[in-house]
């Protein structure tokens, strides 16, 4: 298959609604278009878990999110520049997202926010991090031990050996539970690495597009300031990151806040939030894609999406279900099989029984998104 870049990345507005600050827009990259509001999928290591990405492509899925951090360790970014970057590599034109790598890093230094409200995590953990200085951040491989410095301009070189699309500004991630001061301390450390990362960045656009990410935890002035300060650099988007909240309630009223601050010609992200009830409130906000791995992990485990609410294939109750997931689903999977099979397949730990319930779930997703298109277009939402 021939890879060829074809666009420039540029964002197209198309409506926005009268009713709240939902929008659709298009977001043209070198390798294929995205309609926006939509899902992003995870490809952690450049594929969805248990599907191939023919098979994704089928589906509909827009664009692809693969973790910089784990293809750092493995394969490492050489071997995919040699192949000529990830849509090479994996033989797709299928517009890529990746992120700075520094995510996961420093997730293995402090834990997740539930790892802190349960008050574990961080000690298991963080024997992988080395050192955080103003230069990046020392971390060891979990694979081979190896020391790696991930630094603002190590993290967009190897973005740019994976050939993204659409590449995310390095920055610190704080824990949840922080003072005041410090957090503002780690603010204008990440506003130095992403004003790093895009200097970087434009000595050789190649290209790809540069989204900064918006920090300052739940405090609103921080994130106020955070917007003014990257939104006057030329980043092609901006992606919402940090602390996002210990609850939904909390990331909402910071969202409320901050979203109006962004710019309306630029696309903006919500980074790592992709249930459907977040998606159902914050799209009102004018977020423009979500990632969340949440409907492929769902899947694996049994947990497949309806209009009804998530269904548990293995409960006892669908041993003689002879229908679909779900009636009028148009996937491949609610097409072939019943749901009797599969929680046959479920309970005999057949891997393929992993594959059709994500097959269902991306297919749930792409179209929910499509759904919310036309309803804002509609003038609905
Ligand atoms: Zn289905």
């Amino acid at each position: 298959m021939t890879i060829t870049a074809t666009h420039t990345f540029s964002f197209e507005l198309l409506y926005s609604s009268k009713k709240s600050r939902a929008r659709v827009g298009r977001i043209h990259t070198p390798h294929g278009t995205i309609d926006t509001p939509n899902f992003v999928g995870v490809g952690t290591n450049g594929t969805l878990k248990a599907l191939d990405n023919a098979t994704v492509e089928q589906i509909g899925l827009q664009l692809m999110f693969c973790n910089t951090y784990h293809l750092l360790i493995q394969p490492g970014t050489e071997v995919v520049r040699k192949a000529g970057g990830l849509h090479s590599f994996i033989q797709r034109n299928m517009p890529i997202i990746t992120d700075s790598g520094g995510f996961q890093v420093f997730s293995l230094a402090y834990g997740s926010v539930a790892d802190e409200l349960k008050s574990r995590g961080t000690k298991k953990q963080d024997g992988n991090v080395l050192k955080i200085t103003e230069e990046g951040v020392l971390f060891r491989s979990y694979r081979d031990g190896r020391k790696i410095l991930l630094t603002p301009e190590s993290s967009i070189a190897a973005q740019k050996d994976l050939g993204a699309d659409i590449m995310i500004s390095f920055d610190e991630l704080p824990p949840y539970h922080i003072a005041q001061d410090t957090l503002k301390r780690s603010l204008e450390r990440t506003h130095r690495w992403e004003k790093r990362s895009l200097d970087y960045h434009l000595q050789n656009p190649n290209e790809q597009a540069l989204y900064a990410v918006i920090h300052g935890g739940i405090d609103l002035t921080l994130r106020r300031q955070s917007c003014e300060y990257l939104t006057s650099l030329p980043f092609d988007g901006f992606a919402v990151g940090g602390s996002l909240g210990k609850n939904r309630e909390e990331m909402l009223e910071m969202l409320s806040f901050t979203m109006p601050h962004l710019p309306q010609d630029k696309p903006n992200h919500l980074l790592g939030i992709g249930d459907l009830s977040s998606i159902d409130q914050c799209i009102p906000l004018g977020i423009d894609t979500f990632d969340s791995s949440y409907p492929t992990r769902a899947a694996r485990h049994g947990v497949l999406l309806t209009n009804q609410g998530d269904l548990k294939v293995a409960k006892a109750c669908y041993q003689n279900a002879f229908s679909p997931i779900e009636e009028g689903c148009t996937c491949n999977t609610c097409q072939n099989f019943s749901l009797a099979y599969l929680h046959h397949l479920f309970k005999a730990k057949e891997a393929v029984c992993m594959t059709l319930a994500t097959i269902h779930n991306l297919h749930f997703m792409v179209q929910r998104m499509q759904a919310y298109r036309e309803k804002i277009l509609q003038g609905l939402l």
